[in-house]
């Protein structure tokens, strides 16, 4: 079902006269009211990935198929820092099919032989954001391909954390449990649109 101009109008409507911090947060509330086709239908109109895959937006195209798309990321960590996406809208990567994931990856491959190959590279880095709290911007899943050379500065080291055998123990059977096949994934959080929009279907 497509999300309606009026519908649209509505919601500016409803944010317009509110300062940058209320329009999110009355946004995020609008957002979790709406039925789920309207909800997949207004991220993906407000999606920039979408638009550039439909070529509404100009990139600097590195590779396309009528899976996935290859651009230069316009904030690069490096020079030659690419953004491989699949052309449908998904905010998720586990809401790829398998056939989807094997294709993205068989080019995430061979975008990176062609960085190191054709921009020298020593390596890369293959980065994915699954959700804004993992620090994704869009509601379209893309992979980070940043090309990697000696004192280039990029830093992606964390502080490791303390656990406890028992507590790893039971964190390693928890996700042992966890682990089911893609269709069988159980969504549960109202920030995770898809989830949720998953959770009401059910
Ligand atoms: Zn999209």
């Amino acid at each position: 079902m497509a999300l309606s101009e009026e519908r649209i109008k509505e919601i500016q409507e409803r944010i317009k006269d509110l300062s940058p911090e209320e329009q999110q947060k009355k946004l995020q509330e609008i957002l979790n009211e709406l039925p789920p086709e309207e909800l997949h239908e207004l991220t993906k109109q407000q999606c920039p990935f979408c638009g550039i895959a439909e070529k509404k937006i100009d990139s600097k195209i590195v590779y396309e198929d009528g899976i996935v798309m290859g651009i230069l990321d316009i904030n690069p960590a490096n020079k030659g820092h690419t953004i491989i996406f699949p052309k449908k809208h998904h905010q998720f990567l586990f809401q790829l099919s398998d056939t989807e994931v094997q294709h993205l990856f068989k080019i995430i491959n061979k975008v990176s032989l062609a960085m190191i190959n054709g921009l020298n590279a020593d390596g890369n880095n293959i980065f994915v954001a699954n959700g804004q709290i993992a620090g994704q911007n869009s509601p379209h899943i893309i992979i980070h391909l940043i090309p990697r050379y000696k004192d280039d500065g990029i830093d992606f080291k964390w502080n490791f954390k303390k656990i406890g055998d028992d507590e790893m123990s039971n964190l390693a059977k928890k996700i042992k449990e966890n682990i089911s096949t893609h269709k069988e994934v159980k969504l549960t959080k109202k920030t995770l649109t898809e989830y949720w929009e998953e959770e009401r279907k059910a």
